[in-house]
């Protein structure tokens, strides 16, 4: 029997509690544009502590890292348990914490939930992962403590499901050594926090002149103003309008070595760096349609009591009835795939196949119950002060960012399959 436990119920109340006060309130004005959502950001950071305990455990990452690369023949590892998740223990590294986390804000804003989980897991993730101990200080420290804000750029315009097969962002190294640098062009689109973030995370082809198909990937940190480095104005979309998105150029942008992450070209296996990041974010997914999916029932149960027609409650009819069991079903299922992510990586269990399935099946059921629940609420459903209507349009994105729902099934199938067993 899954369950959250007391800790876990304290972070829901808390997080609901400021989520309500802070949050909510400011809605309509990050949804019009008219104010970034980053103050927020760090006021949650602050209110919650989760800046000071993401900055302990990245400090002890640096030590670990620092020990490892003096002296690179001892037995110190690099990583160690101490370390928490992807955000740097944050909330003590409780996977289920952190869902529960994700899924209060998911709840009144799943573009809020998404921009902060991009600076902070996908962007502070990677150079937390992968970078050194000098970048991991630089870069992934103060994206941990929200004193700057990160975005992660791998979608081009011509480069989505296909993203390496098709990118055309490169950087031309300035010799041999890595140490010499790097000249970065091309451009990045649907970039998530682009408007505002001070830190890039970039993918880019290393060209040393090979033919394509051999050339390796390479991740780089570019840093905001940086010159020939710009960024295009906000997109306006369907949902997620509370979280600001655009294109970013590199116009010949020159970086030092000291801006490739993990300071050594890893040829054609630097695209496991990426795939290991979209398997984080993947896993975060179904944490916010949880918390889209348990507002959508919360609320339609008490509509259906409270909304009288034909002189009853509109949960007397039996074809409403038949909408709250199916809600209800879903949230349940979402719910459970969450205890099986966070149980997995608490555990060390790696199951990509369950983790691209799963994140396809939640998104689906997120757009699903979000339609049910406006259907519930007939025209009120439709109206903004409902709030059901945002929660539908956020949905849909879930079903395309970190790969869309076909694509992410077809890589469960292909690994279930074997990737042997296909040729
Ligand atoms: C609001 C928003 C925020 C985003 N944030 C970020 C971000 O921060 N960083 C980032 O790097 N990216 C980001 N993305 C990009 C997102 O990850 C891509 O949109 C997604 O990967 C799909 O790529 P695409 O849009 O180019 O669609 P396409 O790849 O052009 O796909 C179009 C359609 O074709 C289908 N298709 C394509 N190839 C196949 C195939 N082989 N088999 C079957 N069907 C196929 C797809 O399933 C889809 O239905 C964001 C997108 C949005 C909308």
């Amino acid at each position: 029997m899954f369950t959250l436990d007391e800790q876990s119920r304290m972070v829901e109340k808390m997080v609901r509690q400021w989520c309500e006060t802070k949050l909510a309130p400011r809605i309509p004005a990050l949804e019009a544009g008219l104010e970034p959502p980053f103050p927020l950001m760090r006021d949650m950071a602050k209110t919650f502590g989760l800046a000071a305990m993401a900055e302990a455990a990245v400090k002890k990452r640096i030590a670990r890292l620092r020990a490892a690369e003096a002296d690179p023949a001892t037995t110190v590892k690099a990583h160690g348990p101490d370390e928490g998740g992807g955000v740097g223990g944050a909330l003590g590294g409780e996977p289920m914490m952190m869902a529960v986390f994700i899924k209060e804000l998911s709840r009144v804003s799943p573009g809020f939930a998404m921009g902060w989980g991009v600076s902070m897991g996908l962007a502070g993730g990677a150079v937390l992962q992968k970078g050194t101990a000098d970048q991991v200080e630089r870069w992934a420290l103060p994206l941990v403590t929200v004193d700057k804000i990160g975005s992660w750029c791998l979608t081009e315009p011509g480069a989505g499901s296909d993203a390496f097969g098709s990118m055309v962002t490169t950087a031309r190294p300035l010799g041999d050594d890595p140490a010499a640098g790097y000249v970065l062009k091309g451009s990045k689109t649907f970039i998530t926090n682009g408007p505002g973030a001070d830190l890039f995370v970039v993918y880019a082809r290393i060209d040393r002149g090979e033919p394509r198909e051999q050339q390796g990937v390479g991740t780089f940190v570019l840093e905001k103003g940086m010159p020939g480095f710009t960024v295009g104005p906000p997109f306006k979309k369907m949902g997620m309008r509370d979280s600001p998105t655009s294109e970013i150029f590199f116009d010949d942008v020159r970086v030092g070595g000291e801006h490739l992450l993990g300071g050594r070209e890893k040829g054609r296996a630097g695209r496991a760096d990426t795939k290991e990041s979209l398997g984080n974010e993947r896993s975060g997914i179904p944490a916010m349609a949880w918390g889209i999916i348990e507002r959508c029932y919360d609320q339609s149960v008490q509509y259906v009591r409270d909304r009288k027609q034909f002189g009853r409650a509109i949960g007397a009819f039996q074809a409403v009835q038949l909408k709250i069991a199916d809600l209800y079903l879903k949230l349940r299922t979402v719910e459970n795939v969450v205890f099986r992510l966070a149980w997995m990586q608490k555990a060390k269990v790696h199951d990509s196949a369950f983790v691209n399935a799963s994140k396809a099946q939640c998104s689906q059921m997120a757009v699903e119950a979000a339609m049910t629940a406006v259907q519930i609420h007939g025209g009120y459903g439709y109206m903004e002060e409902f709030h059901i209507e945002k929660l539908a349009r956020d949905a849909k994105l879930l079903e395309l960012g970190a790969g869309t729902t076909d694509i992410n099934l077809l890589s469960a199938a292909r690994t279930l399959i074997g990737e042997e067993a296909l040729g």
